[in-house]
């Protein structure tokens, strides 16, 4: 039977050194720096063992951008950058709870990403018990940078995020500071979904969110290792 509309095509990184990497979801873990869930009005964990349990929710594949080019979007005035860790699931570890010292060997490599948010209507959502969708899956809500593979990132707690908006720098944190690191992200979230290649993962983000307008120009890094440049465009109309 043929289809009867075209078959969306999956968006497909770029992997430094050949090949592209086709996504299928995009999972995001919400909370996962002390530093900007105080900043957010939440209660940061004491201690480790303190920590409960992440904060997860999704985007859309298609809310990827690849070019850098972000349109505003629409019903919100409070776009607001996240810049993240994004890694890249590349094995199907097959059904039941990963085990965290297996989790590090699913990942094909790593990309920096802007977790781009309607704070406003993610305000509204948390102030009403409702969920997240329409505050973080929206269109364009998701530029990445090219992917670097696991080994040629090598150990990432030691390695600087950040994120400039106009020259300005507005969010660093080295990547040690995450409350979760990227194997127990994975085995949390193998407790509530089976993970599959081409999976990606925005780890959380730093303090540090403020408001994008159109016309600004993102800079997000990853020490000298990775490079993201995003421009703030116009609205669609
Ligand atoms: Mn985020």
């Amino acid at each position: 039977m043929a289809d009867v509309i075209p078959a969306p095509e999956p968006p497909r990184l770029q992997v430094r050194g050949g090949g592209t990497f086709p996504v299928r979801r995009i999972h995001c873990v919400g909370r996962n720096f002390a530093d900007h869930a105080r900043e957010m009005g939440a209660q940061a964990p004491a201690s480790r063992e303190a920590r409960g349990r992440p904060v997860f929710f999704s985007k859309p594949a298609d809310a990827l951008v690849l070019d850098g080019r972000v349109p505003y979007p629409p019903a919100t005035k409070e776009l607001h950058h996240e810049v993240e860790l994004v890694a890249a699931i590349g094995r199907d570890p097959g059904p039941g709870v990963l085990d965290p010292a297996d989790a590090q060997g699913l990942v094909f490599g790593y990309a920096i990403g802007l977790d781009l948010t309607r704070r406003d209507l993610q305000a509204q959502a948390k102030a009403g018990g409702l969920p997240w969708d329409i505050a973080k899956g929206f269109d364009h809500s998701a530029p990445v940078s090219e992917l670097v593979r696991a080994a040629e990132a090598g150990d990432l707690e030691s390695r600087t995020l950040s994120l400039e908006v106009n020259g300005s720098l507005r969010q660093s944190s080295e990547l040690g500071r995450m409350i979760w690191n990227v194997a127990e992200i994975l085995h949390e979230l193998s407790q509530l979904y089976r993970l599959r290649a081409g999976d990606l993962v925005f780890m959380g983000t730093p303090a540090g969110v403020a408001a994008l307008e159109p016309g600004d120009r993102c800079t997000a890094r990853l020490d000298d290792l990775l490079r993201l440049d995003c421009a703030i465009l116009p609205p669609l109309t």
